[in-house]
């Protein structure tokens, strides 16, 4: 069994704030972490492949040159190998390009059994990824995985939490998974693992590499940015009766009741 865990660098949002005209997180020069939803992936990948006896797990990102730290991460971690897809002409692409060049990765690879992504990015925050590689694919998208029960015949089955609840499902793999945070608690990266993930070979392909090239770097734009949304904050002051008072006021004075 091959699992493959799709892995995103972001910037470490704990650590920095600045968006411009209200539309994107610049990190450049600012520390960048892996996406904290894909550390569950690689968890979920690594123990799949334990518990069920699997041949390889593969972290592939697709990202500028310092992406490949989070691939290093991965590796420190325990994943076998990591393929890196990085070519100037990504530098803007977005979610369906994207998924189109880890579509054709996870293609050159062989294909997978099961291919792992964390429910969305921190920066980008989509959360269509995942389910556009599925789309590429073919193969069924079980999104937002909480818990994994196990695979038995090639079957997969899981339970997913959905706005209305929880279902458990199954499907024939291959299959494309995104998982939540209570599927699993991410390992530490060992120290036997980090030196080994230092020395480790990491595999680069580009557009030409994938036969993507040319491709258009998005297909997708944004119309308008979200307008800037001025507020005043207010510090009341007095007990908590006064307060209470005071609020009431000032939301009667709003019209907000
Ligand atoms: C019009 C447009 C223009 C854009 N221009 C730029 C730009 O100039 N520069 C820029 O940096 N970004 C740009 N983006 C954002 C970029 O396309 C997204 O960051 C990327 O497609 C992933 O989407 P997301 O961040 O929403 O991830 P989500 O869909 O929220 O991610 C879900 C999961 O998919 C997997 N995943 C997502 N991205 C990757 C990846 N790169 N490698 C491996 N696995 C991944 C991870 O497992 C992740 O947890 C643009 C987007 C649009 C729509």
């Amino acid at each position: 069994m091959h699992i493959i865990a799709l892995v995103k660098q972001t910037p470490d949002t704990a650590k920095l704030s600045k968006t411009v005209g209200g539309m994107q997180l610049l990190a450049d020069g600012q520390p960048r972490i892996v996406n904290p939803w894909d550390e569950y992936a690689i968890e979920v990948a690594l123990q799949l492949k334990e518990k069920h006896g699997g041949r390889k797990v593969t972290a592939l990102t697709l990202g500028k040159p310092e992406s490949v730290e989070a691939l290093r991460t991965a590796l420190a971690m325990g994943v076998d190998e990591a393929v890196h897809i990085c070519d100037p002409l990504l530098n803007e692409a977005d979610t369906l390009t994207t998924a189109r060049a880890l579509a054709a990765a996870i293609g050159k690879l062989g294909g997978a059994d099961v291919i792992v992504a964390g429910r969305s990015a921190i920066d980008g925050g989509d959360g269509a990824t995942a389910v556009q590689v599925a789309t590429l694919l073919d193969l069924p998208m079980l999104g937002y995985v909480a818990q994994l029960h196990g695979i038995a015949n090639r079957r997969i089955s899981v339970t997913r939490a959905m706005e209305y609840g929880r279902e458990t499902v199954s499907a024939e793999l291959p299959v494309v998974m995104s998982v939540l945070k209570e599927i699993a608690e991410p390992r530490y990266p060992t120290f036997m693992g980090i030196r080994k993930a230092a020395k480790a070979t990491i595999t680069t392909w580009t557009l030409a590499g994938l036969e993507l090239h040319p491709v258009a770097p998005a297909l997708t734009w944004v119309a308008a940015p979200p307008a800037q949304r001025e507020s005043q904050i207010e510090w009341l002051q007095g007990t908590p009766a006064e307060m209470a008072t005071a609020l009431v006021d000032r939301l009667f004075a709003a019209k907000a009741l």
